[in-house]
């Protein structure tokens, strides 16, 4: 990335990598190929030697991307190979030595003066990196509200997969949420029980049991909820279960954090003013965000296949 810009220098975009600038498309472009759209987040870490970065779980992420485009029939025309390839170039281009944000975003390409139910589009794909820091361990918290909105079904939309147009669902709760004071909001589904935040799972604590609502309850197959589940039992040795979460199970439990790719582990410390537990960040969040960090930045052997390292060269002397 160029000192001081607040892009990169390039994006990868339809095969090629290239110059920020040049990548553009016409407005009239705009319209169904973002109603269509289907996207990833993804997040590299700087290790601690800060010449090398940790993508985490790039494999799994493409796998959602891949099932997230034949979901809504957009045809991916390169391996998974060619997209991490891709991936890792982009970051050694762009010379990125921070914590990072990649976005795949796979569209439906030519779409003006097109119906929009109209099946067999070329897809286009586009892979852009930002900056985005870690929050972990810095002891930020949040508060929430259970939202007024409801979460998207699987009879209206597919839940399940990163479709662009399913954040509007998202959009709509979390600035209901702020507006009314709240850093957050938790939506129920259409059964009335807890799904997720508008762009991160949830997991609640209580007796010592780690719960979570299952992927039938509305929520994104979230990879970060995957991996901590693994993490919690095996790391911090917790039982965790994966079932239907009630709204009172809430207000009740003794911690209670959100988590996703850029949520990370996010402690929510009240919940409809309701404290959780002290209304502080509870032991076991507080022991999580450590263990996820030492797996994130390299620390930890154990979890080496999460990783793709990629060596980013260091900056020449002055
Ligand atoms: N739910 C929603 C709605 C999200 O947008 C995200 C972020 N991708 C998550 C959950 C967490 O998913 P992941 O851990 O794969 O980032």
């Amino acid at each position: 990335m160029t000192s001081g810009s607040m892009h990169p220098d390039f994006v990868w975009w339809n095969g090629e990598r290239r110059p920020w600038d040049e990548c553009t498309i016409h407005v009239t472009e705009l319209g169904w190929s973002t109603v269509g759209a289907v996207f990833e987040g993804i997040r590299a870490y700087m290790g601690d030697s800060g010449d090398e970065l940790h993508i985490f779980r790039l494999q799994e992420h493409l796998e959602r991307l891949e099932r997230s485009m034949r979901l809504v029939r957009l045809r991916l025309d390169y391996s998974l190979d060619q997209i991490s390839a891709a991936t890792t170039d982009l970051l050694r281009a762009n010379e990125i030595r921070e914590d990072t944000y990649i976005r795949p975003l796979a569209y439906a390409a030519d779409t003006s003066g097109k119906r929009f139910a109209q099946i067999g589009l070329d897809a286009a794909l586009l892979i852009n990196t930002s900056p985005m820091a870690s929050h972990l361990k810095t002891g930020i918290t949040q508060t929430a509200k259970v939202s007024s909105w409801r979460r998207i079904s699987e009879d209206v939309m597919p839940p399940r997969v990163k479709n662009l147009s399913n954040y509007r669902n998202s959009q709509l709760a979390g600035m209901e949420a702020r507006l009314d004071g709240y850093d957050t909001a938790i939506l129920l589904n259409q059964q009335g029980k807890v799904s997720e935040g508008p762009g991160a799972c949830l997991m609640l604590i209580s007796r010592n049991q780690i719960v979570t609502p299952d992927i039938g309850s509305g929520i994104l197959e979230s990879i970060t909820r995957d991996a901590l589940i693994v993490v919690l039992r095996e790391v911090l040795g917790l039982e965790v279960v994966e079932r239907e979460v009630d709204r009172t199970e809430l207000y009740l439990a003794d911690e209670v954090f959100t988590c996703g790719t850029a949520a990370e582990v996010t402690p929510v410390v009240s919940i409809d003013k309701y404290d959780v537990g002290a209304g502080t960040i509870g032991p076991v969040t507080h022991a999580l965000e450590t263990a996820f960090d030492d797996i994130l930045r390299g620390r930890d052997a154990r979890y080496a296949h999460w990783r793709t390292p990629v060596q980013v060269a260091t900056p020449a002397a002055v």
